[in-house]
């Protein structure tokens, strides 16, 4: 209730009463003229008997001492004295531990000087000190959450989120934290055609099986090993072991425990894996060379039919500290720019035109000089830097298909010839990463032609099949790169959806003067128009070999007769020429 003159003094009555600490009026000498509720319950003296008595009358002599001396003499100059420590005798006779504030107000007129004290005895002070703690506390607890979450955080960057297990940063982070050298053993595990579980039961499908390949390898390796997810169907053991031969048994016993049929969506799938295995021999050889050399095992085991391990060497020739280096200088090469695109033009027999081109791949190294695929093509396919590679080949062919095209009618009219290598035959992503190409330059894909060497396809018949078949199905052209040299038998041909034979060019080479070769190349031009494909011959170096072809009815050449691989503007100037003769001859 507020009057006239202000808040109603009732209230303040009550305040002063009820507050948690001793309020108290005193004159200048100490003499106590109030007092409220709490000190007097606090004390246990009656409120007359605390009225007029002094408040230092209250306290130990020591106390007397310093509020005489102290405290009012302060009180006099500054006009307040803070949290200075008392005690006070209580009734009882007990001692009291308090706190004692005081300021003065000097009076005016009539009104003499008095002076208002708070005292909070030492209790309400360590309450308040237990709520500072436990506040505290809180923000430590604050603190901790948000550290958990930090780690849960960085757990979710290092692991995999399907199976729980380390990913690749995961791996890394934890091989950066295993010594050198000494018995250490990695086993690089690819599982046997698990994309075909995906595409025919479906992605969830392909995550259960995931998850419970990654549970029977975490079961099965023992608790110092490391087990981590890299990708896909790819998985890594690290462990230290005895020699290669304890290395190996748990290859095996790992193959046995993944054969154990797994029950998905109510099916048994019976899954299989193929395990690369490297030992660490020396010193010098960090957890991830040993990596890399599982990996390149683990190719090794695919190639020799799947379902098998196989223990890369450390004295493997193609593993040595140079092999590593020039690995790394390619790597850097496709990173910066060093690889370069030649064209050799493709030469329709029957009409003479040249109708396309085949992108052949360099690499202008810095020490070097311009080096052919020869010099790096299976260093890439073997680390797996050919996917990145025939990446950018693909991309750099199709953006140059993209200018002559913008150029020339005769530039539309071209056809591109890439080359794949095995490795990205069974790349699942090859097929998105060709259209993607595709639609990035908006060529058409009836341009674009892939060449396969008999060897790949004959690496792995079944997979190839299906990887053809989805490049079919973009509208992409197919051809068999090197035929003759890869035994593949007619009916394998029959099956892939391919579009061209090329003739391996050393049968093109005896024409004419080796009746062998002359037959070869005969019934290789008749196999391919027997299966209705067309037939090209490639390394055609003499106008005889031209004429030999002709005859026997060969469709397309290629060959140093009609050009060398050339780099882009020069392979514009030699069209533009070819075309002229052309009209000429017309
Ligand atoms: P290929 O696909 O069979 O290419 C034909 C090779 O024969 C080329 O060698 C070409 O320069 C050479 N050649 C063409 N005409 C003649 C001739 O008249 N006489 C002789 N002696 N040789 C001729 P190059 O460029 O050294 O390529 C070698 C192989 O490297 C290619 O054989 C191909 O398998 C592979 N390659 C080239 N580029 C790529 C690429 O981008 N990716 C992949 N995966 N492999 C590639
Ligand atoms: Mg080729
Ligand atoms: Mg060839």
């Amino acid at each position: 209730m507020t009057g006239p003159g202000g808040p109603d003094p009732d209230h303040f009555e009550a305040l002063f009463h009820q507050a948690p600490c001793g309020y108290l009026i005193t004159d200048d000498a100490g003499r106590i003229t109030a007092v409220n509720e709490t000190f007097v319950r606090w004390t246990g003296y009656s409120r007359s008997g605390l009225v007029g008595s002094k408040l230092q009358s209250l306290m130990p002599v020591g106390d007397q001492i310093l509020y005489s001396t102290h405290c009012i003499p302060q009180l006099g100059i500054n006009g307040a004295v803070s949290e200075i420590a008392v005690e006070i005798i209580a009734a009882d006779g007990g001692r009291r531990a308090a706190l004692l504030s005081a300021s003065r107000s000097p009076g005016s007129g009539q009104e003499p000087a008095s002076v208002r004290v708070i005292i909070f005895s030492a209790h309400e002070r360590r309450m308040y000190e237990r709520e500072l703690v436990s506040a505290l506390r809180a923000a430590e607890e604050a603190e901790a959450r948000r550290a958990q979450a930090e780690k849960e955080l960085q757990h979710l960057a290092l692991h995999d989120a399907l199976t729980g297990l380390p990913n690749r940063a995961g791996l890394k982070a934890k091989l950066d934290a295993v010594p050198a050298g000494g018995g250490l053993a990695v086993l690089f595990i690819d599982l046997d055609h698990f994309k075909a579980v995906n595409d025919s039961l479906g992605h969830a499908a392909g995550d259960d099986l995931l998850v419970s390949v990654a549970n029977r390898l975490r079961a099965a390796v023992p608790g110092t090993g490391i087990v981590a997810r890299l990708s896909g169907d790819e998985f890594v053991v690290v462990d230290s072991f005895a020699g290669s031969r304890e290395a190996t048994g748990l290859a095996a016993g790992l193959l046995e425990i993944l054969k154990t049929p797994i029950l998905i969506e109510g099916l048994e799938i019976v899954t299989s894996a193929s395990i690369g295995v490297a030992v660490n021999g020396d010193d010098d050889e960090t957890p991830e060379d040993l990596v890399r050399r599982a990996d390149i095992a683990m190719y090794r085991a695919k190639e020799l039919g799947r379902s098998r391990w196989e223990l890369h060497q450390p004295a493997e020739s193609d593993y040595t500290v140079d092999r590593l280096r020039a690995l790394g200088e390619l790597r850097r090469g496709i990173n910066d720019g060093a690889l370069r695109v030649h064209y050799q033009p493709r030469i329709d027999l029957h009409t003479g035109r040249a109708t396309g081109v085949e992108a052949l791949v360099r690499w202008q190294h810095p020490t070097r000089g311009l080096l052919p695929p020869s010099e790096f093509i299976t260093m890439a396919e073997e680390s797996g830097l050919v996917r990145p590679l025939g990446a950018w080949v693909l991309g750099e062919t199709l953006r140059q298909a993209d200018n002559w095209r913008r150029e020339s009618r005769r530039g539309a009219d071209l056809d591109f010839a890439v080359n794949l290598s095995a490795r990205q035959l069974s790349d699942p992503g090859l097929v998105t990463m060709v259209e993607d190409a595709l639609r990035l330059r908006g060529i058409d894909s009836s341009h674009l032609l892939l060449e396969i060497t008999e060897t790949a396809l004959m690496a792995d018949p079944g997979g190839a099949l299906d990887s053809l078949t989805a490049l079919k199905n973009l509208g992409v052209g197919l051809a068999v790169d090197d035929f003759g040299t890869g035994y593949s038998s007619l009916t394998y041909l029959k099956k892939f959806p391919i579009d061209e034979l090329k003739i391996d060019r050393s049968f093109i080479n005896g024409l004419g003067s080796d009746s062998g070769d002359s037959a070869i190349v005969g019934s290789c031009i008749d196999l391919a128009h027997a299966v209705g494909i067309r037939a090209v011959a490639e390394g055609v170096e003499t106008s005889g070999q031209v004429q030999t072809l002709k005859d026997m009815g060969c469709d397309l050449a290629q060959g140093f007769h009609f050009a060398r691989p050339l780099p882009a503007p020069a392979l514009k100037e030699w069209l533009d020429a070819h075309t002229r003769d052309e009209r000429a001859g017309a």
